[in-house]
């Protein structure tokens, strides 16, 4: 997909549209969702230029993909998720993905219904 560098998640990251942040590194940015489904919706995204999952997997750097599920972690270990959560990445127009930036959900706080999307 071409990437389109006025998503919205473009601009948080370039800092022209603010966030709530949670942690970050060289790779991944991690910030609360604008319309929470669950009492913890954080979106964890990569720092480079990929439009969804197919692409950062088949483009990113093994590094990139590595910062980027450290920082999966590093969120999981930091937020209220001892009794489990949920991540959800929605690629596409039928994934219904809105941001056409690569991002993963983790919802937690609840029990989440089988058939819950975010
Ligand atoms: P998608 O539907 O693409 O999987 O997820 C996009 C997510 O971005 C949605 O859950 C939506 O609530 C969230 N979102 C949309 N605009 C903003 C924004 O300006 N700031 C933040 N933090 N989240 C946003």
């Amino acid at each position: 997909m071409k990437y389109d560098d006025n998503n919205i998640f473009a601009r948080i990251l370039r800092g022209d549209l603010p966030c709530q942040k949670i942690s970050e590194n060289e790779y991944y940015l991690a910030f609360h969702d604008l319309y929470p489904r669950a009492p913890v919706h954080v979106l964890i995204i990569p720092k480079g230029p990929y439009g969804d999952a197919f692409d950062f997997h088949n483009q990113a750097t093994p590094d990139e993909i590595v910062g980027l599920y450290k920082g999966v972690n590093s969120v999981i270990e930091n937020l209220e998720t001892s009794e489990g959560y949920r991540l959800i990445s929605n690629t596409g127009h039928h994934g219904g993905q809105e941001v056409p930036h690569y991002h993963i959900h983790l919802l937690a706080g609840q029990k989440l219904n089988k058939h819950s999307i975010a």
